[in-house]
């Protein structure tokens, strides 16, 4: 059993790492900002409450997201571990965490911010299968549709010049201190992001954690339409 948390400024690509890290090693990939963006798309309550601090970039408010969590993880479907992404972002989340679960690290992927900022503003999604390309590393073989499934590629709607300036200062403020708190527990592991492509980023990850090569990249991950239900 693994049990992980991935945490790194917007554009340093801890979503793709913590999909690797999953699909290498049968966990979960459980991605708050996922989760959260499902209920924009499908209009729920939750989805209403939360989209505007998304579309600003702002953190969506503490109980919000530590119900969405505890839900998440009461799902006991990680039978091999989960890799939890997007959470905890604060001094408030991580004591609620720290409490709750027992987690073996933190991989905190480091990023300077002229590069997270290069990186967000190149990065687009399927509007239809929800894959994420980069118009610099991952670009779609035909401009602005999607290799999987025809879909049209988007940008992301909290993809903004000022959305992104909030969500890194937000990051700046809130969430890198609490790196400092998980230092003292001795659960961070950290790792430049800079390197491209992907996979050298996830095999340093993989080193750092002690994993062997082991895993298979070959399993996709479950829609999250699935898991909601
Ligand atoms: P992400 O996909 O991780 O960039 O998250 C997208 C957005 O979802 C963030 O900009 C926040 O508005 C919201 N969000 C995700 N995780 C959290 C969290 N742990 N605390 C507060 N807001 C969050």
């Amino acid at each position: 059993m693994h049990k992980y948390v991935i945490m790194g400024p917007q554009g340093s690509g801890k979503g793709t790492q913590a999909g690797m890290l999953a699909r290498g090693f049968g966990l979960v990939h459980i991605s708050v900002g996922d989760i959260f963006r499902w209920h924009v798309q499908n209009r729920t309550k939750l989805g209403t409450r939360v989209q505007r601090y998304m579309n600003e970039g702002r953190l969506v408010p503490d109980e919000m997201v530590a119900e969405i969590v505890k839900w998440r993880l009461e799902i006991h479907d990680w039978r091999h571990g989960f890799v939890l992404d997007g959470f905890p972002r604060n001094a408030a989340q991580t004591e609620f965490f720290l409490e709750n679960y027992d987690i073996d690290a933190v991989i905190a992927i480091e990023l300077p911010e002229p590069i997270a900022i290069e990186r967000i503003q190149s990065r687009r999604l399927c509007s239809s299968c929800g894959l994420d390309y980069n118009l610099i590393q991952l670009r779609p073989h035909v401009p602005s549709i999607c290799d999987n499934c025809g879909g049209r590629l988007v940008t992301r709607a909290d993809d903004t010049p000022e959305a992104i300036r909030t969500r890194l200062a937000e990051y700046r403020e809130k969430t890198q201190p609490i790196l400092d708190l998980l230092s003292e527990k001795e659960l961070i592991v950290r790792v430049d992001g800079t390197p491209t492509p992907p996979d050298v980023v996830q095999a340093e990850i993989r080193r750092r954690l002690g994993l062997g090569k082991a895993g298979t990249d070959a399993s996709e991950p479950k829609p999250l339409a699935e898991v909601t239900r």
